[in-house]
């Protein structure tokens, strides 16, 4: 087996562990490497050619593809090690990796510290419970979207999308543009998943309808899909008896969430946060595990790419602090926890001494709301306030919070938002 040894290791060659491999050079880290299991740098953004992301770090409308080409070139100019078509088999919490590549074979990776950014897949029919028959024909957005952007196929004519995020709004325009007809967008929640600019850009220019409160509740055709049954649903997400309709078609596109790729972590036995379903991180996006550190749709999935790269940057500075011993892991970490309406903040945990002078914490709220005040306590006293006009439960939220307003014997830092 070869064996190979590195001062930091990224998993995974999307916008996080690129923006994580960058910043870990740039602070000192000598030997980076990335190890990426597809054929090129980039993840996702790679299939979404679709415009709007960089917004906030570019100041322009970029594709996915052109937001992670600034990236990939930074990588190539800091001589960043790559492997490409190299998958991560196992992670050890002594920091070894095992992976492979058909020209390395198997490797043996010791590495100073390691930064998992695996991003995120896709939930399928089988999580969401839809009855019926198993054809072709049913598929999830983003095979879809590879399907069509990347290698030019074209999976059907006429398409029902189930769920109604950001990835199922993108897929009905981007459908639409190539001439496949999409009958509607179904959604079982009585409001939309996704940001307000794609449900206007994407559904509503053209001409596409959304059902809310309604469902897909069986898949009808042998080996071709021939067509879905949608039903509305009741408060309790049931299907309500007598409003059951056929609806024919050949295309099935399930877009109804993503799940934190986090095999490799529970190996690891990292602790686990139920509500983001990713590793719980300190200030520094360091994994309970010293010296393992997750960024972007590892930890919990992200709207914005801009966020994904900015806590990318977080790890790739914590792992360099790591190896060069200027992490102090003594102290007790306080812990961060949502409050009031809050359904999760990242990062979960906090040690001061350690950190800059200011850190963002991303958190999501439970229900819509409008007029609100976002604050945050430090052990009941409020530290931080914040007015927004409107906080919608599928955009994140992000607050920068001044480290110097929590004291060092601290206990909890509290995040809530109350109308008013
Ligand atoms: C189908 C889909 C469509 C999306 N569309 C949009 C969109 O249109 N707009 C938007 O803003 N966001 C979109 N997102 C969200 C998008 O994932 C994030 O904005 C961003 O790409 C997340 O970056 P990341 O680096 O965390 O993860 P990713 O971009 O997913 O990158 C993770 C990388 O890790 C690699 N990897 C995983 N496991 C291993 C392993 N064991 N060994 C080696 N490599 C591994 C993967 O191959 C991948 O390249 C989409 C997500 C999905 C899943």
């Amino acid at each position: 087996m070869k064996e190979l040894s590195v001062d930091v290791a990224v998993i995974g060659g999307g916008p996080a562990g690129l923006a994580a491999a960058i910043e870990a050079k740039d602070q000192g880290a000598d030997h980076v490497i990335i190890l990426e299991r597809d054929v090129e740098l980039g993840g996702i953004l790679q299939q979404c050619i679709h415009d709007g992301f960089g917004l906030h770090r570019f100041g322009k409308r970029l594709s996915g593809c052109g937001y992670a080409h600034h990236f990939i070139e930074s990588v190539a100019e800091k001589a960043i090690d790559v492997k490409l078509k190299t998958i991560v088999l196992e992670i050890t919490d002594q920091k070894i990796i095992y992976a492979m590549n058909e020209v390395d074979g198997m490797m043996k990776i010791t590495c100073g510290a390691m930064i998992l950014a695996m991003g995120c897949r896709e939930r399928t029919r089988s999580q969401v419970f839809i009855w019926g028959t198993r054809p072709s024909g049913v598929l999830t957005a983003g095979t879809v979207q590879r399907y069509i952007n990347m290698e030019g196929y074209l999976p059907g004519q006429k398409a029902v999308i189930l769920g109604s995020g950001d990835i199922g709004l993108i897929m009905a325009r981007r459908m639409t543009l190539e001439g496949i007809e999409v009958e509607g967008v179904y959604e079982v929640m009585e409001s939309p998943g996704g940001l307000t600019r794609n449900i206007s850009q994407c559904l509503k220019d053209f001409q596409i309808p959304m059902h809310l409160a309604t469902t897909v509740v069986r898949i009808h055709g042998n080996k071709k899909l021939e067509g879905v049954t949608v039903a509305q649903v009741d408060e309790n997400r049931q299907p309500i008896q007598g409003t059951q309709r056929f609806i024919p078609c050949d295309l099935l596109v399930l877009a109804v969430g993503l799940i934190p790729e986090n095999e490799l972590s529970r190996q690891l036995e990292v602790e686990m946060d139920s509500r983001t379903k990713g590793p719980i991180v300190d200030e520094h996006f360091m994994t309970s595990i010293p010296g393992v550190f997750a960024a972007g749709n590892v930890v919990t999935v992200f709207d914005l790419v801009d966020y994904v790269s900015l806590t990318g940057e977080i790890a790739g500075r914590g792992a360099a602090k790591f190896i060069q011993g200027k992490l102090n892991l003594q102290m007790p970490a306080k812990d961060v926890l949502p409050g009031d309406s809050v359904n999760f903040v990242v990062p979960q945990r906090i040690r001061t001494v350690n950190a800059e002078d200011s850190i963002p914490i991303y958190f999501r709220v439970k229900k819509e709301m409008r007029k609100v005040e976002v604050t945050a306590t430090v052990d009941g006293q409020v530290c931080m306030r914040k007015k927004h006009a409107i906080a919608l439960p599928p955009e994140m939220m992000v607050e920068t919070i001044q480290l110097e307003k929590i004291h060092e014997d601290a206990r909890e830092l509290r995040v809530s938002v109350k109308v008013g």
